[in-house]
């Protein structure tokens, strides 16, 4: 059986664009930890070709797909223009659709995405999970050292679950402070949602402070399918784009605007998505030319709001599905450079992903590990007090990094320091609303 049947099988000329230069290979971070050419972006177009040459998917092809984080450092390096981007989205529905995987494999997915897509499951979550650590539990497993060995990506899901704050109710419409200068939708995600309150908190008071009126709903809004799109199942994330399209395509808005890396790259190729649809195609590209990451639409905008300074020192990481996948990478760093007081610190390597990828560092929790604790090490060596990103992801991936090489830093979003400058908070104040990685046994 040839590997790609006649749905979307990645694109021969795209394929063809890749003249095989190798610059790409020192930002992949497979290629970095392994050193195997078909651990490589230039490797998987190379399999890819003897796809479509008539090879059969064999498990060794699917496996360097899979292997693949999608963190797009790739595209960026590439000086040739290949769009590996679509060419991995286009491979992944087909391996998931046509290579059978193991009991185990089919069982971890099954749970992941019955789960992570579903804010409502997952804050069921909440109260278990503040039980679990209060009852002194994590501690006792962490002391015997098992569940890495017997479960590994359990252990991974556990030491990821961020500290939980109690969460701010969201207003179905925040109205805008001042003259209204736009009215803006805002994505409330899954794990943001669950997990970081205060973040989607930050960014409805931050909007509306700059003069924006903020649809919310978020008793209506689900996923956006962005981790069903980058996992090849892209029916489910068909179905999910086309009810988030329905909720808000009404409203009249100006903009929609998106505070978590992933889903705004995936937001934003709604329209690739579902091309095929003849009742969604011109609507879900309508829909996806009003997304913004929150940093883009500040930026557009201009501040109206006064900032109070903010003497705290930041290291900014480049979250991939912002900088790598949707180029933005120069308006988080200019937001935050205005900030009176804040100091701003580079980290090395930030074309390297820290290993989180969506569900990848659960899929593979080893790699993921090394890539986390490589990226940590980065991040303490700017000496900053604070680090600030733009997707929970990467928050909990780093957070979870760093407690293992026994630190500490706080994180936060760029719409949190926004929101504490804007409010006029003082460092402390800022840094008490900000994650921190659990110890053990801590809630
Ligand atoms: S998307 Fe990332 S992991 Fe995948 S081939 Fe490109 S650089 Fe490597
Ligand atoms: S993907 Fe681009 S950078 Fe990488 S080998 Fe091909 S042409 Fe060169």
């Amino acid at each position: 059986m040839n590997a790609f049947d006649d749905h979307h099988p990645p694109r021969p000329d795209l394929v063809a664009d890749c003249v095989h230069c190798g610059f790409c290979l020192p930002t992949c971070p497979t290629y970095v930890l392994w050193g195997e050419e078909m651990d490589s972006p230039r490797g998987r177009i190379h399999l890819m070709r003897q796809g479509l040459d008539g090879e059969p998917l064999s498990d060794s092809m699917a496996q360097h797909f899979d292997r693949c984080l999608g963190c797009m450092a790739c595209v960026t390096a590439c000086p040739s223009g290949v769009r590996y981007d679509r060419l991995i989205t286009d491979t992944r529905q087909q391996v998931e659709r046509r290579h059978p995987r193991t009991r185990r494999e089919r069982l971890l997915r099954a749970a992941i995405f019955g789960l992570f897509p579903y804010p409502r499951r997952l804050r069921l979550l909440r109260g278990p999970l503040r039980a679990y650590r209060a009852s002194g539990l994590r501690r006792l497993v962490a002391r015997t050292k098992l569940l890495p060995r017997l479960a590994p990506s359990l252990a991974a899901l556990e030491s990821l679950a961020p500290r939980l704050t109690r969460p701010e109710r969201l207003p179905r419409r925040l109205p805008a402070v001042g003259t209204r200068r736009a009215l803006v939708g805002m994505l409330t995600g899954c794990v943001q949602r669950a997990f970081f309150p205060d973040v989607n908190a930050a960014t409805a008071r931050v909007l509306a402070a700059e003069g924006c009126e903020v649809l919310i709903l978020p008793e209506r809004q689900g996923c956006c399918g962005a981790l069903s799109v980058h996992n090849g199942r892209d029916a489910e994330a068909r179905r999910f784009a086309r009810a988030l399209i329905d909720t808000f395509e009404g409203a009249g808005l100006d903009h929609f605007v998106v505070n978590a890396a992933g889903c705004g790259s995936a937001l934003k190729e709604y329209g690739e998505l579902l091309a095929d649809d003849p009742v969604y195609a011109g609507r879900a590209a309508a829909f996806a030319a009003r997304v913004r990451d929150l940093s883009e639409l500040l930026v557009e905008l201009g501040p109206v709001a006064p900032r109070h300074p903010l003497p705290v020192t930041v290291a900014y990481q480049d979250a991939c599905h912002l900088a790598h996948a949707q180029g933005v990478r120069a308006q988080p760093r200019a937001l935050l450079a205005a900030i009176p007081g804040l100091t701003l610190r580079e980290i090395a390597d930030p074309e390297l992903c820290c290993g989180s990828a969506g569900v990848w560092n659960v899929l593979n929790p080893e790699p993921a590990a090394e890539l986390g604790e490589r990226k940590a090490r980065d991040v303490l060596a700017t000496g900053a007090e604070l680090l600030v990103t733009a997707n929970p992801g990467c928050m909990m991936q780093i957070a979870a990094a760093v407690q293992r090489i026994g630190a500490t830093i706080a994180l936060a979003h760029t719409a949190q320091l926004l929101d504490a400058s804007i409010r006029g908070l003082d460092v402390e104040q800022l840094l008490r609303t900000a994650s921190r990685p659990s110890p053990t046994g801590s809630r």
